[in-house]
């Protein structure tokens, strides 16, 4: 099947509609599986610390019943004391382990008190309400004697003949938050707890945020867990400029909030990780996308180009366009003159000779660009001496097929200055259409400027190499105009086919008679005029004097072998400031030569002595 491009194009913006949903569809959904496997993570998290809490619970409760055996069995003090002497030494958890014997207190750091009754009862340890055999949980304190955070489990035993018996163990926090902290979600996130009574901080892998006020309990959520709703999560909140999720889960032997979780933004960042190769392909894509769009924009101005009428719109055109592209507005565009061999740049009023390794070049048909620098280029040099340039040859290239032979032709040279590093992608681009653009410039500028029968320039083109002449120098010029004589009755004798003939004849003639640098013009009908250069006037009489014996002598065969000669009359004028005053004052010397008898040349100045009235600086 044949696939056609049209095809394809119109599967492009589909396709990429479709890349993008897909692209977006994949990110969402890493996002969610990142999110979900993050939550489980700190849900995972948060049992194992469950799990240690309650461990250690359990072993201060063993305790408190292991030393209560110890007081009640021997009722012995200092055998109490170096049990628990013994258990703090060897667990660091517990902070210190008290007994209180009514008025008399005793503590594992050698500390004894009498009489304190009164202070005792005020320590945060100390609970009115407690009933013998119940194990009291303390709310989070910081520990006057080891300047450490902490809670206590106490229990209230009845020894006989003692009113108010209590075995106390301060649990360390720091150290259970020391075991906890290396309980990661993801790669920031941890594991914390927070006293529900106080809203305090009770765990936290940072030990200066022990006892502080803790942010992610709101009032709200605090209902929620007393209303008997045990787990759940908290999807955000902020703590520190920074958008945190958590879980929570208040089932431990401590009550606490157990709470897990992490920087909302550790799951985006994870997830945009993933994203990055649907991100570099959507990269890739743009990127095709962007070069298929600027190649369709250099087309389309490109094509613009062609349709320029004058070198100096076509100039700017493209100045505009390589802007657009290349990021250089600086430009020249040589055109070829064929005639002198030169290459000339009108926009900026330049002339130049082809240089030489262009030419070696273009042999080939090569029309490869080239970075020139000053040194490597005569035009380089004159138009950017401080810059390398881009020199573009923009030539016609013909390949004879029966000879395989190419011939080509240059027809201008492009230099483009700073080209910028988008130079590779346009330039080849920019010069064919810059080539097809002067080659149909100057198909139309020869279609304007030539006499489509003879192939000499018409009167249009007279006109504008005369004004040319006119704005350089016009010293060593002199206008002619050149008449058939009799040719009224030429046509009317042989009829207008042979006149054209003649008219033909007389243009060849032209061509061959005058030197290559001479403006050959059709006038109009049997008119003809020559812009020429000579060193005086009598070099200019005694040229056109030549042409005119030439055609004198030549004759026009008609049919069945008869023939007829033909002649021209001539006036001519130097070229002078004013092209209408030299146009008429050569007309005159025409009608002034028509009248002594035609076939003859005679100069406006020469007539200028017979009539008076004529001014040479009219
Ligand atoms: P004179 O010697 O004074 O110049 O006389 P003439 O007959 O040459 O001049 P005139 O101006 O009277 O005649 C010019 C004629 O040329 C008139 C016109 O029909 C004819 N003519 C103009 N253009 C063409 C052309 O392209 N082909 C032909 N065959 N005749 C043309
Ligand atoms: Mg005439
Ligand atoms: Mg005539």
């Amino acid at each position: 099947m044949d696939f056609k491009p049209k095809y394809l194009i119109k599967m492009v913006l589909p396709l990429f509609v479709l890349l993008v949903s897909a692209l977006v569809y994949l990110g969402y959904s890493d996002y969610r599986s990142i999110r979900d496997s993050a939550y489980s993570q700190a849900r995972a998290n948060l049992n194992v610390a469950k799990k240690y809490l309650d461990q250690n619970y359990i072993a201060a409760t063993n305790q408190l019943f292991l030393l209560s055996e110890i007081l009640k069995g021997a009722d012995n003090i200092p055998a109490f004391l170096d049990a628990a002497n013994y258990v703090v030494k060897n667990q660091n958890k517990f902070l210190e382990i008290g007994l209180l014997v009514d008025s008399d207190y005793y503590g594992t750091d050698g500390f004894r008190l009498s009489g304190i009754d009164e202070r005792v009862k005020r320590r945060p340890w100390y609970s009115h309400d407690q009933k013998t055999g119940d194990i009291f949980l303390s709310d989070f304190y910081h520990s006057n004697s080891t300047k450490k955070w902490c809670i206590a489990m106490v229990a209230k035993l009845a020894l006989p003949g003692k009113n108010n018996v209590r075995i106390m163990i301060e649990l360390d926090a720091g150290a259970m938050s020391d075991d906890l902290s290396g309980l990661k979600t993801m790669k920031n996130g941890y594991v914390y707890a927070v006293e529900p009574n106080t809203k305090r901080v009770v765990i936290h892998p940072d030990k200066t945020r022990l006892g502080v006020d803790s942010v992610s309990i709101d009032p709200e959520l605090l209902t929620t867990i007393k209303a008997g709703e045990g787990s759940g999560n908290i999807p955000s909140y902020e703590y520190d400029n920074q958008y945190k999720f958590s879980v929570y889960d208040t089932n431990n032997r401590f009550n606490w909030v157990l709470l897990s979780g992490t920087n909302n933004s550790e799951i985006a960042a994870n997830a945009l990780r993933i994203g990055v190769v649907g991100g570099a392909l959507l990269t890739v894509v743009f990127i095709i996308l962007l070069g298929g769009y600027l190649h369709t924009r250099v087309h389309q101005v490109g094509g613009q180009l062609i349709e320029a009428q004058e070198f100096d719109e076509l100039h700017e055109q493209l100045s505009a366009l390589l802007n657009d592209t290349m990021g250089s507005s600086r430009v020249y565009l040589f055109v070829m003159n064929t005639r002198e061999g030169v290459l000339e740049e009108t926009y900026h009023n330049l002339r130049a000779k082809v240089p030489a390794d262009l030419l070696c070049r273009i042999a080939g048909c090569q029309q490869l660009g080239r970075f020139c620098k000053p040194e490597q280029d005569d035009i380089v040099r004159l138009i950017a001496p401080s810059e390398p340039c881009i020199r573009l040859p923009l030539v016609n290239c013909a390949r004879r097929h029966d000879t395989q032979h190419t011939a080509s032709q240059l027809i201008g040279v492009l230099y483009i200055c700073q080209p910028g590093l988008a130079y590779p992608f346009f330039a080849k681009m920019i010069a064919n259409y810059t080539l097809s653009a002067l080659n149909q410039l100057l198909l139309t500028q020869h279609i304007r400027s030539e006499d489509q029968m003879t192939g000499l320039k018409n009167k249009n083109s007279l006109r504008h190499h005369m004004d040319q002449k006119l704005m350089d120098s016009t010293a060593g010029y002199f206008l002619a105009m050149i008449d058939v004589d009799d040719f009224k009755s030429i046509n009317d004798t042989y009829g207008h086919l042979i006149g054209d003939e003649v008219i033909l004849n007389i243009a060849s003639q032209m061509k061959h008679s005058f030197q290559p640098q001479a403006v050959l013009c059709r006038y109009g009908g049997e008119e003809f005029a020559v812009l020429m250069e000579a060193p005086d006037q009598e070099t200019a009489l005694k040229t056109l004097d030549d042409f005119r014996a030439k055609v004198e002598g030549s004759r026009i065969t008609v049919h069945e072998g008869r023939s007829f000669a033909i002649t021209v009359s001539i006036g001519f004028a130097p070229l002078r400031q004013g092209m209408e005053s030299t146009i008429s004052s050569a007309d005159r010397a025409l009608y002034q030569a028509k009248s002594q008898g035609k076939n003859q040349v005679l100069s406006a100045d020469m007539c200028l002595i017979g009539t008076e009235t004529e001014a040479v600086t009219a």
